[in-house]
């Protein structure tokens, strides 16, 4: 044990103290059913408490048990996601499921290593899954994880950099109390959300404050350290809402990918336009007496890259020629699983 340890060795007792105080109340919390905390961890990939939280609800009303997710069709489980973006893990949480169904007789294996075999399943979410449901002796690191950890040790651990990520959970570990795995990983997470802050972290509220050593020497903020980012590229685009006779121009997404199966409208890359050409004169000679509105720029950022978009609905008289898709009136449009990307445009065309 080094230094730093021999510090820390108070931190699970206050922490759990703190916890079972401050706690947040979270749907997942209120069971230890892993398929509950399988979903959960889920949806809290990349995205925030407060919005996966009826999505969470909904899905369980809608699946209550594993078995019937297994059972649910593609479309559906894709329907139900819309609006909580990075739709492979929909996918992936459907496809685990029936592997459950098949290989695991229905249950959700306990051990980090079958986990990890499973779709959508990465270290974090197998080590969260072991130790909230199962009670396993692991720690889910995250960069909230690396952050506080970072903190209370001084040290300029980065959080995308990920042999420093295992030396955090090797730490961490170190400081696991047999009896509450899953509590200490729960309020490790909340204390990373809710109290150690990227920014202005709330030191005068955190259970951890004696034991912290940036804290101490006044530099919260100056950890972890910074990773150096590139601009994410930025990709221009023009969105092509076709209407014709009341219906909409749609065609589906290949099955691997970028928002792999989702549904969309055409498109056309803003370097089709001739110098000094604008979108709208180009669009009037690709469909002559078309009538031509302006939806609107919309800026989409994935982790990778950037789309910014300059949507058009066109209604046109005579059917185009078009290879692929499909013409799809009103109704169905709107039950049709769409990236966020698009869903306000799609939103738009529902009013025209
Ligand atoms: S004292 Fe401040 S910086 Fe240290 S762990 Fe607590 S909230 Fe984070």
């Amino acid at each position: 044990m080094n230094a730093n340890q021999f510090e820390l060795i108070d931190l699970a007792h206050r922490l759990l103290a703190w916890y079972d105080r401050q706690k947040r109340d979270l749907p997942w919390r209120r069971s230890k059913d892993p398929y509950r905390i399988w979903l959960a961890e889920i949806m809290l990939q990349q995205t925030q408490v407060s919005a996966v939280i009826p999505y969470f609800d909904r899905f369980l009303q809608t699946w209550p048990q594993l078995s019937d997710l297994a059972r649910a069709r593609d479309d559906q489980v894709m329907k139900a996601w819309e609006g909580l973006g990075y739709y492979s893990r929909a996918r992936n949480l459907l496809a685990a499921a029936r592997l459950i169904e098949t290989h695991f007789s229905g249950v959700v294996p306990k051990e980090e290593k079958e986990l990890l075999s499973l779709p959508g399943i990465g270290e974090y979410t197998a080590a969260a899954i072991a130790a909230i449901a199962f009670g396993r002796p692991v720690v889910a690191v995250d960069g909230n994880l690396v952050r506080v950890f970072a903190r209370l040790t001084a040290k300029d651990w980065d959080p995308s950099n990920l042999s420093q990520r295992r030396q955090v959970r090797r730490l961490a570990e170190s400081l696991l109390p047999a009896d509450r795995p899953g509590d200490y990983n729960e309020a490790l997470m909340d204390l990373g959300a809710t109290i150690c802050l990227p920014r202005r972290p709330n030191c005068s509220a955190c259970p951890l404050a004696e034991l912290c050593l940036a804290f101490h020497q006044g530099q919260v903020e100056r950890y972890p350290a910074k990773p150096r980012r590139r601009p994410r590229p930025v990709e221009n685009k023009i969105v092509l809402v076709l209407i014709w006779q009341k219906k909409v121009h749609v065609s589906r997404r290949p099955a691997r990918g970028l928002l792999a199966g989702l549904y969309q409208f055409d498109w056309l890359s803003s370097s089709a336009l001739h110098e000094g050409q604008t979108t709208e004169s180009m669009l009037a000679q690709m469909y002559p007496g078309a009538k031509i509105s302006f939806l609107g720029e919309k800026t989409h950022h994935f982790t990778h890259k950037q789309w910014q978009l300059d949507g058009y609905a066109v209604q046109v008289e005579a059917k185009p020629e078009l290879k692929t898709g499909l013409w799809v009136d009103r109704q169905t449009l709107a039950t049709l699983p769409f990236p966020t990307a698009l869903a306000g445009y799609r939103e738009q065309v529902l009013l025209l």
